[in-house]
């Protein structure tokens, strides 16, 4: 997970100062010195570390936060609302325009994420603003960039324009628009090509795109991972192209995370969102204040909550409750509710959004994956339908042959079936004191 050393040594510092009744200006100074070297070791930009530090030191030494009753306290507040300034302080939403369509255009270097992060916000957009978008099929020079965006297209279920590798980008785009209008496709998504490098023919293409399409949001996308160069290639798109957000990708792998903490302060546009994964529903909104939290141990409850949200769709809880209250629950319906747990992600980082989850030692060694699930999930699909309806109906045989489907053991089917038949219990119990429809599995 990103930020994790960054995280470490800063809370480290913090945990020094937090009791302290009396914090004295070389304290701070200790302090301070401890935060920049910390940053420094983030990759984060130099410049953007001076500018930090002496905003903290500035305000930390302030009469108010000295003579203050807590002074220690009063220092880590303002090192946290910095941090959220320096990320840009609020969350920035996507730019949609009032008339349709709206225009999205994508750029990057190659690898960054273009293709991917333009098929996750067409979902989001979907999902979220009921917004009906199009893909447009832009970059004609990387071989395969044209059946990527096609296969993300069709894995989401959102039209993708092309015509092919052998006409003008900027050709495409004016067709790409014109058909939006006469399909009624409210969002166009525009992905564009991108080089290993920043080069001069790309960049006056891009504009070409720019002036035909008028984009509502030039979205430039940066790989975390790539630290420092990401900061700089934001910057030179920013001079080029006068970018509107920015999307940060790879956010999930090891990134020290000195990217996501200077590009706001060098190109002074806003992190938009985050990738954080390589599937279709792996975009965050970027939160600069719940970040900021993250980093300094203070937990993350609220993105948890989100997540949580998002998953469970309201006529499936609705549907559930009643299957509780008339018994009508069955096996299937449990293997279906194991899914919307899996779909929260891996439990660990979840777990790791907690907050103070930083201090519980052999966190990172727990096995968590959702394996277990997995297994269980495995052994009620080799039942038969009838057999998930009806589970009092499997003898012996069936057991064996359950196990051998399932490839687990007898042990663990048996175990399953009882723990289910417990569950039915108790969901009896549940639903005869009126009025109760609590989702047993609130707590899995
Ligand atoms: P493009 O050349 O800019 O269009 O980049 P692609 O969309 O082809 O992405 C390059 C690689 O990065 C692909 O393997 C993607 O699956 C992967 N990728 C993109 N975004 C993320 C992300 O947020 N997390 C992870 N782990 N991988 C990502």
């Amino acid at each position: 997970m990103a930020f994790e050393g960054l995280g470490e040594r800063l809370q480290a510092t913090m945990d020094r100062i937090k009791s302290k009744g009396k914090v004295t200006e070389s304290d701070v100074k200790v302090m301070m010195r401890e935060v920049r070297l910390a940053l420094l070791e983030a990759d984060v930009n130099f410049k953007v570390v001076k500018e930090f530090v002496n905003q903290v030191k500035e305000r930390a030494l302030g009469s108010d936060v000295m003579q203050s009753l807590t002074p220690g306290q009063q220092v880590i507040k303002i090192v946290r609302e910095e941090l959220t300034d320096l990320m840009g302080g609020e969350n920035q939403k996507i730019t949609l325009g009032t008339k349709p369509p709206t225009v999205i255009m994508m750029v990057g270097l190659q690898g960054a994420g273009k293709t991917t992060t333009a098929g996750k916000l067409a979902l989001h957009l979907r999902k979220n603003f009921n917004k009906k978008p199009m893909l447009v099929a832009g970059d004609i020079y990387r071989p395969a960039a044209i059946d990527q965006l096609e296969t993300v297209g069709r894995q989401i279920d959102v039209p993708v324009f092309s015509l092919g590798d052998q006409v003008k980008p900027q050709q495409i785009v004016t067709e790409a628009l014109d058909h939006a209008k006469a399909e009624h496709l409210d969002t166009v998504i525009i992905d564009t090509a991108g080089r290993l490098h920043i080069d001069e023919n790309l960049m006056n293409e891009l504009k070409d795109i720019k002036g035909i399409a008028n984009p509502h949001e030039i979205m430039l996308v940066v790989d975390a991972m790539t630290g420092q160069d990401a900061v700089n290639v934001a910057e030179s798109f920013n001079d080029l192209l006068d970018i509107t957000g920015v999307t940060l990708t790879k956010l999930d792998g090891d990134t020290r995370g000195g990217a996501a903490l200077s590009i706001r302060s060098v190109t002074e546009k806003p992190i938009k969102f985050v990738g954080m994964s390589e599937k279709m529903d792996g975009l965050e909104a970027f939160h600069p204040d719940r970040m900021a939290q993250r980093i300094l141990g203070m937990g993350d409850v609220l993105s948890i909550i989100e997540k949580a949200q998002a998953n469970v769709d309201e006529t499936d809880q609705k549907e559930l409750e009643k299957k509780i209250k008339d018994q009508s629950f069955t096996l299937d319906d449990f293997l279906a509710q194991m899914d919307q747990v899996k779909n929260l992600g891996p439990l660990d980082e979840l777990l790791k959004m907690m907050p103070g989850a930083n201090k519980i030692k052999g966190l990172d060694q727990m096995q968590m994956s959702g394996k277990e699930i997995d297994h269980v999930q495995a052994i009620i699909r080799s039942m038969t339908m009838k057999e998930r309806e009806n589970p009092s109906i499997i003898n012996a045989s069936r057991k064996k042959r359950i196990a051998r489907g399932s490839g687990r053991s007898l042990q663990e089917v048996n175990r399953l079936l009882k723990q289910f038949g417990d569950m039915k219990k108790m969901m009896k119990q549940m639903t005869s004191q009126k009025g109760k429809k609590k989702n047993p599995f609130g707590n899995m």
